[in-house]
C-alpha cells in the first residue's frame, strides 16, 4: 500500500528501504524493490516485514541509480513472494510496482493470455507490466498512455523499461502520489514522508496526470500527450 521510486545521481537502494520504512504506516503484507540494472531488472521481494526484506538485501548487495520499491496490501492474490511487486512482465522488459485495484485485470489478462503471454502471479497488478511490454514501440511515455487508456480501476503506478535506463514513470488515478524534487534526482512517492530526508520541494500529481522524470529534469503530460505546468510546492512541516 505504498510506492517510492528514484532516479538520480545516488544509490536507490538506501533510498527505497528508508522511503518504505516511512510508509509503513500505510499497512502492508509484503515487499519489495526493482533497480534497474544494464543487464536487467535486480528485484528481491517477498512477503512479511520490511526488515526480511532488508536481511535480503544485505545477502545480495544490488545497486543502481534508479528503482522502485513497494509495500502491498493483498486484495488480488493471497500474500506471497511471487504475488508481491514489482512485477515484471515476461519479456522482463517493463518494471511496474501498482497501489489499487485494477477492475477489469480479467479481462485484459485473458486477451494477453489468449496471445500466448505467460503469467506468473495471480495479482491484477501484473496485467499493467504484461500489457505495457505488449505495447511498448520505442516510447514508454506512448505506453503509459495507452495503458492508462486501457485500464479501468484505481492506480498509483511507478514504471520502469529496459530500453529506457533514465527514466521512471508515474501515473495516477483514485490513489496518492507525489513527485519530489532534490538536487541529486527525482522521487515518486505515496506520501510525502517517504521523501522528506531528502527534499521539501514536492508536486502533488492529480487524476490522469503523468509525470515523465530524469536525473535532471520532471516533466508532466495530460493521457493526450499535452505538456503541463505545475505548481512545486515547499512542505514546511516535518513528520
Ligand atoms: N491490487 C494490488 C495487489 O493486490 C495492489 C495492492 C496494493 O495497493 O498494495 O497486488
Amino acid at each position: 500500500c505504498g510506492i517510492i521510486g528514484y532516479v538520480g545521481s545516488e544509490n536507490a537502494v538506501p533510498i527505497i528501504v528508508e522511503g518504505l520504512k516511512k510508509l509503513e504506516y500505510r499497512g502492508y503484507d509484503s515487499a519489495g524493490i526493482a533497480i534497474y540494472g544494464t543487464d536487467g531488472f535486480n528485484v528481491v521481494k517477498q512477503k512479511g516485514r520490511l526488515a526480511a526484506l532488508e536481511s535480503r538485501l544485505d545477502g545480495c548487495p544490488i545497486a543502481g541509480t534508479m528503482g522502485i520499491g513497494h509495500t502491498r496490501w493483498a486484495t488480488h492474490g493471497e500474500p506471497s513472494d511471487i504475488n508481491s511487486h514489482p512485477h515484471v512482465g515476461s519479456q522482463s522488459k517493463i518494471a511496474v510496482v501498482h497501489n489499487g485495484i485494477i477492475e477489469n485485470y480479467k479481462q485484459l489478462k485473458l486477451r494477453l493470455e489468449r496471445k500466448g503471454i505467460p503469467f506468473a502471479s495471480q495479482t491484477d497488478s501484473e496485467v499493467i507490466a504484461q500489457l505495457a511490454e505488449y505495447y511498448y514501440n520505442g516510447d514508454l511515455l506512448d505506453t503509459v498512455i495507452r495503458v492508462s487508456g486501457a485500464l479501468e480501476g484505481s492506480y498509483a503506478l511507478g514504471i520502469m523499461c529496459l530500453d529506457e535506463p533514465d527514466t521512471l514513470i508515474a501515473v495516477k488515478k483514485d490513489n496518492p502520489l507525489i513527485i519530489g524534487v532534490s538536487d541529486h534526482g527525482h522521487f515518486i512517492a505515496s506520501d510525502v514522508p517517504a521523501v522528506l530526508k531528502h527534499t521539501n520541494k514536492v508536486y502533488y500529481l492529480n487524476d490522469k496526470e503523468i509525470a515523465v522524470l530524469q536525473k535532471g529534469c520532471v516533466q508532466f503530460f495530460n493521457l493526450d500527450k499535452e505538456p503541463l505546468q505545475k505548481q512545486l510546492e515547499t512542505i514546511t512541516w516535518s513528520f
